[in-house]
């Protein structure tokens, strides 16, 4: 399960951030999710509470910022909120866009108790 192993690999690394600070436990962690980033939040937040067990993390919360993927077309430079890679320009009806946000998987931020 894919969704598994993002989230024993969030755990992780939020509790070596954790042992650097010689936290007792984590109270939550906050990570930044993309639309784009394929990941499947309730699948994530389901794994989350297995993830954490045995874990500096367990009984913590994951906070997650959902972050809407926007795009900027590269024939005239208009800057819109795209639903996936294949978007086109709402303007001039470009497929040649720069995708600006919307991949990002990342730990934002580790609370510690
Ligand atoms: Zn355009």
């Amino acid at each position: 399960m894919h969704e598994m192993s993002i989230a024993m690999n969030i755990v992780n690394i939020a509790c070596k951030e954790a042992q650097k600070e010689d936290a007792k436990s984590i109270a939550s962690i906050e990570i930044d999710i993309g639309k784009l980033s394929g990941v499947m939040l309730d699948s994530l937040k389901f794994c989350y509470d297995s993830a954490c067990k045995g874990t500096l993390a367990e009984g913590s919360e994951l906070l997650v910022n959902e972050l809407p993927a926007l795009a900027r077309c590269k024939t005239c430079e208009h800057s819109f909120e795209i639903d996936s890679f294949m978007a086109l320009c709402p303007e001039c009806e470009s497929y040649e866009i720069d995708i600006l946000q919307g991949r990002e998987l990342k730990l934002n931020a580790v609370s510690v108790n």
